[in-house]
């Protein structure tokens, strides 16, 4: 196990910000791990339904909608594009596009970890 650089002792009741603001209206966050954000699927309520995603990919969350939401999954990909042409405007939309139709039709990029 490695250590993290942590100022504050345990504190399990402790707030935390949304990781990825722009999505929440659709995931709100439940707890955070060491590794991984565990969020609950607003779409799926009143059932609930609690994902854990890596602190640095949402694809968790997108796998989660392209298969039980598959008609959400415009807007939260739409979500996500907006959002990241905000930030970098720089970057090359046919990138995103080429990425977004490549994992729709191959949603497993070799990540069989399921806790
Ligand atoms: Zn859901």
């Amino acid at each position: 196990m490695s250590e993290l650089a942590v100022g504050n002792a345990d504190s399990d009741e402790e707030e935390h910000p949304h990781p990825w603001p722009h999505i929440e209206s659709m995931f709100t966050l439940v707890k955070v791990r060491k590794n991984s954000y565990i969020m609950r699927c607003l779409l799926c309520l009143p059932k609930q339904t609690d994902i854990s995603a890596f602190k640095n990919s949402t694809s968790n969350l997108r796998k989660h909608v392209a298969r039980i939401h598959p008609n959400k999954l415009a807007k939260y990909t739409d979500l996500l594009e907006n959002h990241r042409k905000r930030k970098s405007s720089s970057f090359s939309d046919t990138l995103v596009k080429n990425a977004k139709n490549h994992s729709l039709c191959c949603p497993r990029a070799g990540n069989t970890s399921n806790a």
